[in-house]
């Protein structure tokens, strides 16, 4: 397949890599990275898109998504699919599926989870809104880059479904980062909470799989300073969409809100910022009630 891949930076950069592997034509643009080996440059975002089967995006965030999109979709193929992968608010999303609608092409939101490791092992999971049609043309591309894809629904289903599953993560992670912190006055042991936790109803994926307290647990960025993983600032975005969404479509979310709260707290005025999204426990570590 002959694809165009915009945005070849953490993430963008290793997915086009494995597209390349597996003997796909792929021309690639950034405004700062050179494509992986193996791959075309083009000289603007309309240039990689042109001829293209798929055009794949992999953005920061909805404004340049928006206005790459606003480059790309005139100098698209009819019948191509634009496939957004980046984590963007689902009405940007839904902005861009609206345009290349009525320009005769395809559109898929398509964002991840499983972060740079993933991007690089091609085990990514996508969640995914758009039409069918479009989702049977990527789908195979999708199994490249990734160990999973879930077609969610229509335009913007694949955006709804990442925000409200990390609120979710971003809300369990402070929780069990302030059960570990009141463990510790209370004189429970790490170890024994996690054993007790990890098999009882207060289990997940933030203890199980991820744990924030150093040596307990599998192998994870407490592990190793709470260097990311999955930094902080980056868990604060995705909670901020969330509040985003749920401000647009009028839902009550207020633990979604206190953990965005806590979050800005933790990366704009307690160092957070560069550190895992874990590292609240330390956070909660040094703090009393008052
Ligand atoms: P990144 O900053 O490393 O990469 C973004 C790239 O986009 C950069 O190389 C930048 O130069 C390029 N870019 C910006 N504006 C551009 C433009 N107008 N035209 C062409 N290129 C442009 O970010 P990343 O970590 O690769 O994340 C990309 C997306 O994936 C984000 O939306 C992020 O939220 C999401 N995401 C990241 C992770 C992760 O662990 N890093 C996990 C899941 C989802």
């Amino acid at each position: 397949m002959k694809i165009g891949f915009i945005g070849l930076g953490n993430m963008g950069g290793p997915m086009a890599a494995n597209l390349v592997k597996a003997g796909h034509e792929v021309t690639g643009f950034d405004l700062v990275t050179a494509p992986p080996e193996g791959a075309a440059r083009a000289a603007s975002a309309a240039e990689a898109a042109k001829g293209a089967d798929v055009v794949i995006t992999m953005l920061p965030n909805g404004a340049i998504l928006q206005a790459v999109a606003a480059e790309v979709i005139p100098a698209m193929k009819s019948g191509a699919v634009l496939c957004d992968c980046s984590t963007v608010d689902v009405e940007s999303a839904r902005a861009v599926a609206e345009k290349a609608a009525s320009a005769g092409l395809g559109a898929l939101d398509a964002p991840v989870s499983g972060g740079i490791g993933g991007a690089a092992a091609g085990t990514l999971t996508f969640m995914v809104g758009g039409a069918d049609a479009a989702f049977a043309t990527v789908k195979p591309l999708f199994d490249i880059m990734g160990q999973k894809a879930v077609h969610c629904g229509d335009a913007g289903a694949g955006q709804a479904a990442k925000i409200c599953n990390n609120m979710i993560l971003g809300v369990t992670m402070i929780a069990t980062c302030e059960a570990f912190a009141l463990a510790d006055k209370l004189g429970l042991d790490r170890q024994k909470m996690f054993d007790v936790v990890s098999t009882s109803s207060g289990y997940s994926w933030s203890m199980n799989a991820y744990c924030p307290a150093p040596g307990v647990g599998p192998q994870s960025p407490s592990d190793n300073g709470y260097k990311p993983g999955f930094a902080a600032e980056l868990m604060l975005k995705d909670l901020r969409l969330s509040q985003q969404a749920a401000e647009a479509a009028d839902a009550d979310t207020p633990m979604g809100q206190l953990a965005a709260e806590l979050y800005t707290r933790f990366v704009e005025h307690e160092n957070g910022k560069g550190m895992d999204f874990s590292a609240m426990l330390p956070r909660f570590e040094q703090r009393s009630r008052g």
